[in-house]
């Protein structure tokens, strides 16, 4: 697929589309059902689907009976740390392995022309920006990730928080569960307004906006405040009535959805 058919390529290689990003027709004012109704398979397909699902897998796979959850004990926390930061290693691999490591589609479709790798920097730890990445995803971002749930299935578990059955509260609990990407949007855009006042971008968000030529690997690459922060989301289903797998949902949305926006390229050309 030739990219210059969708954009430009200026002197420096740096690819852009010539269309500007579209807001989501659910954003528009006034409304228009017929461009929604066309989008709306987009809003399931194929990643807020797949979110849904690894939230049941790991509710049945992963996750230990309610009686185990009542205490915080090492043994289930750890294994479903490891499990995490096992599916992020696979899920962002997979993206990273394509177009960075095996580089599939070259620069086509590539905002930044030059490669993370091709360029070592002192803003990184160890000068690499894999590197630096890397290490911040897996001792921060999954540890505070992990403590999140932990937290959140403890508080289910002991009757802290309401828990709605499916049986029970069909209507509602869908309901909820169309509006998880919507709460992770208005969140995320409350907090990331936040971190760019000066002194939080500062200290704490400019660890992440380091990384200007951004690979899969970066956008987890976070200070601890802004994991924490970004992860936080998961805590409106102690505050709303809800129901832990769509707990797991919230959190497995923020953590899993960056890979496919965070890649440098404003898509993935299916093609071999
Ligand atoms: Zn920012």
């Amino acid at each position: 697929m030739d990219d210059l058919q969708f954009g430009k390529r200026n002197k420096r290689g740096d690819w852009a589309p010539n269309e500007p990003a579209a807001t989501a027709p659910l954003f528009v004012f006034p409304p228009q059902p017929l461009r929604l109704l066309k989008w709306l398979p987009h809003y399931f397909l194929p990643y807020n689907a797949l979110f849904f699902l690894s939230a049941l897998a790991w509710w049945h796979w992963v996750v230990p009976p309610v009686e185990v959850m009542r205490s915080l004990d090492w043994a289930w926390v750890l294994r479903l740390f490891l499990v995490n930061a096992a599916a992020v290693f696979l899920w962002y691999f997979a993206f990273e392995l394509r177009l960075y490591i095996r580089r599939a589609q070259g620069n086509r479709f590539k905002y930044n022309g030059k490669f993370p790798a091709d360029t070592p920097s002192d803003v990184f730890w160890f000068r690499s920006q894999n590197l630096d990445n890397v290490l911040r995803g897996f001792l921060s971002g999954v540890p505070i990730w992990t403590a999140l749930q932990v937290g959140v299935l403890w508080a289910f578990a002991n009757g802290y928080v309401p828990w709605l059955t499916f049986a029970e509260n069909p209507v509602w609990l869908a309901v909820l569960a169309l509006a998880v990407p919507v709460i992770h949007e208005a969140h995320f855009f409350c907090i990331h307004r936040l971190i760019h006042t000066p002194f939080l971008y500062r200290w704490v968000h400019s660890v992440h906006h380091n990384s200007v030529n951004p690979s899969p690997w970066s956008s987890l690459s976070m200070h601890p405040v802004e994991h924490l922060l970004y992860f936080a989301t998961i805590l409106y289903h102690l505050v709303i009535p809800s129901n832990p797998v769509l707990a797991i949902y919230q959190l497995h949305y923020a953590g899993f959805e960056l890979a496919p926006l965070s890649t440098g390229h404003p898509g993935i050309a299916m093609e071999a």
